[in-house]
């Protein structure tokens, strides 16, 4: 499971990333880039605890929560809360732009392991809503046990 130490972003992963911040107006720069890989480097979302465990002293807690906001705000990064109400981070669908999320699936968070997982391929019902009434988004938790933890409980 543990990851050997490794800072080297391979020089496709770079190119991509480089893209995408100049394709939102942002400055290409150590921190986001390493923030962007550590995030595209899981399966699951990832917290800002978790990213400054993984990140160590390499960005300062005041710059990563920065970077944080501002991905989200682009369309970048999308939102979502575990079972303890921390929020996690995930990659978005190339659809999001600023202020315009189009992350419209599904999630699924393990209740052993808290790991939350973007289910893409389900997206979330339309639903009818009252007169009057506009809708800004939809979120959908399922909640169970992951392939690891169920693994574990066999
Ligand atoms: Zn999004
Ligand atoms: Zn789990
Ligand atoms: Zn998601």
């Amino acid at each position: 499971m543990k990851r050997e130490q490794d800072n080297e972003i391979s020089k496709e992963k770079l190119e991509e990333y480089s893209q995408l911040l100049k394709a939102n107006q942002l400055k290409i720069t150590q921190p986001r880039l390493r923030v962007l890989d550590s995030i595209s480097d899981k399966s699951t979302a990832v917290s800002q605890p978790e990213l400054e465990k993984i990140l160590g002293t390499e960005i300062d807690r005041v710059t990563l929560y920065r970077i944080l906001a501002s991905f989200e705000e682009k369309g970048i990064l999308h939102k979502v809360f575990d079972l303890n109400g921390t929020a996690t981070y995930a990659l978005c669908s190339t659809k999001c732009s600023a202020h315009h999320h189009h992350d419209q699936h599904v999630h699924f968070i393990c209740s052993v392991c808290n790991s939350v997982f973007c289910l893409d391929e389900i997206s979330v019902p339309k639903i009818n809503l009252p007169t009057n009434f506009s809708l800004h988004s939809i979120a959908i938790n399922a909640v169970g046990l992951c392939d690891s933890c169920q693994e574990k409980d066999a």
